[in-house]
Formats: structure tokens, sequence, C-alpha cells
């Protein structure tokens, strides 16, 4: 048996492609967030194949304490199933919740019935309100524009606090809604698509340059962001911003003691 490590804080990329096109080609890998705070591991949005990236980065799915869904599409929700089997040990070990929107636990399920009984139990998501897992808790202060019932986080343990901006169009009270000294934002585009509801580079630095976090983290790309190069324009932004942004790569592990020395 592996002890916990009460002061580890690590947030793990199982996946940085967001949209459709970049997750059926599998490009960048789909697989969600690996949160490792504090002794309590869960799961953010186990897209295609985060089983496949969990195991491959040696994560222990038995481990978790939850999965929470910031909102149904594939992208964020596909291997929620399996997922929670892994969690459970296909079910002869009973325990952790799913945390979900409304609309992914009711009229059409994104959870076989079967494997919720493995559950502890389904939390639904609302806004406004604050759960807790083991030695996290996390709000979900604003329901966010986009075509499914969806949800960012605002994170807190012992020692930090961070934002999820999960999928969303820009609207007037996101960045008011987040903050903390890390920000995780989903740019699926580069450029902004005023017809689709989700996040553009200029989005991006808006919300950057409002919250002034410690360090910013893009992810969750698009097939043009991607060709365009984030490493490069995280860069630039942390020149214009002067906030240090990060542009996620496929199993990339971020340390949150890193927050600490800035
Ligand atoms: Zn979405």
């Amino acid at each position: 048996m592996e002890d916990k490590n009460p002061s580890s804080n690590t947030i793990t990329f199982l996946g940085t492609g967001g949209a459709r096109f970049m997750i059926i080609s599998q490009l960048l890998a789909s697989g969600g967030l690996w949160l490792d705070l504090n002794g309590t591991e869960v799961l953010l949005d186990p897209g295609p194949g985060s089983i496949v990236q969990a195991t491959k980065r040696k994560l222990k799915p038995e481990k978790l304490s939850a999965i929470i869904l910031s909102h149904r599409h594939l992208d964020h929700a596909a291997d929620v199933n399996i997922m929670a089997e892994a969690m459970t040990q296909g079910g002869f070990n009973q325990h952790g919740w799913l945390f979900a929107p409304a609309d992914a636990v009711e009229t059409e399920p994104v959870i076989f019935s079967y494997l919720k009984n493995y559950l502890e139990g389904i939390e639904v998501l609302k806004e406004g309100k604050s759960y807790s897992i083991g030695n996290i808790s996390f709000t979900t202060p604003v329901r966010h524009i986009h075509p499914v019932e969806t949800y960012g986080m605002l994170f807190r343990t012992h020692e930090h606090t961070f934002s999820y901006i999960a999928d969303s169009r820009y609207f007037d009270g996101l960045c008011t809604s987040y903050g903390g000294e890390l920000v995780i934002i989903n740019v699926v585009f580069l450029e902004p698509r005023p017809t689709i509801d989700h996040l553009s580079m200029p989005d991006a630095k808006r919300i950057i340059t409002e919250i002034k976090p410690k360090a910013a983290i893009l992810t969750h790309f698009g097939t043009p962001m991607w060709q365009a190069k984030p490493w490069e324009i995280a860069q630039r932004l942390s020149q214009e911003t002067g906030v240090r942004v990060i542009s996620a790569r496929d199993g990339m592990r971020f340390d949150l003691a890193q927050l600490d020395d800035s």
C-alpha cells in the first residue's frame, strides 16, 4: 500500500484537446484533469481515453474520491462509466462520488444505472453552491453559456485556491465569478467565433488581465489553436499581461507549490 502524500498538490493534464475534430483525431489527448490535493484525488472531465491516459501515467483510479463533470459533452464525459468502474474496482470497492449538472444525470444520464450503484452517491451541481470531498472544497459560482448545463469550479485546498474555467461563451460576470492564484482556462478557439459558445484567445487575455492570477494555464485546444503553437502564444501573453501564462501539454503535471515562489 502506498501512503497518500498530504503535502502533494498537483494537477496532471490527461489531455489538452478540445472540440470535436481534435477529439476524433486524438491529435491531442482528452482524458481530463487529475487533481491530487492534500491526499485527496479527484478526476475532472474524463473525456475519451481517460482510462488509457490515467493508467499510462501510473495514476490509480481506485484512489479517486470523486469524478466531477463540468458538463455532459463527450470531450468531458465520455469515459465517466469506465472511470466509475475503475474507481470502484468493478464495484468490489463501492465508494466515491460523481458530481455533475442535472442534465448529465437526469433525463439522459451519462452514467449507466448499474454503475451508479457502485458509487457512494451523485451530487447535482448547481449555480452558487459549495461542495466538499476529502480535503478539497469547491464552488460552482456561475452557470456558463454553453449548449448544455455547464459549470466551472473554484477549488480550495489547505494552501491554495485555483479556478477551472470550463467551456463557455464569454459573458459579463465570468471574471468576477472566478479567482485564485491559478486560473485554468479552456481556450478552444484562436479567433473569436461569435456564433459558437466557446472561449477564444482574446477572451483568455481578458480573463487573465482582469483576474490577475499568479499563473494561468491554457488548455482544451481546438485544431487551429494548436496549429498556432499555444506555447508561443502563452509566452506572448505572459509578456503582455505580466502574468505567468503556461500552455498545457498532454501529461503535464503542474505542482501548485510553484505558486508559492512567485
Ligand atoms: Zn462543451
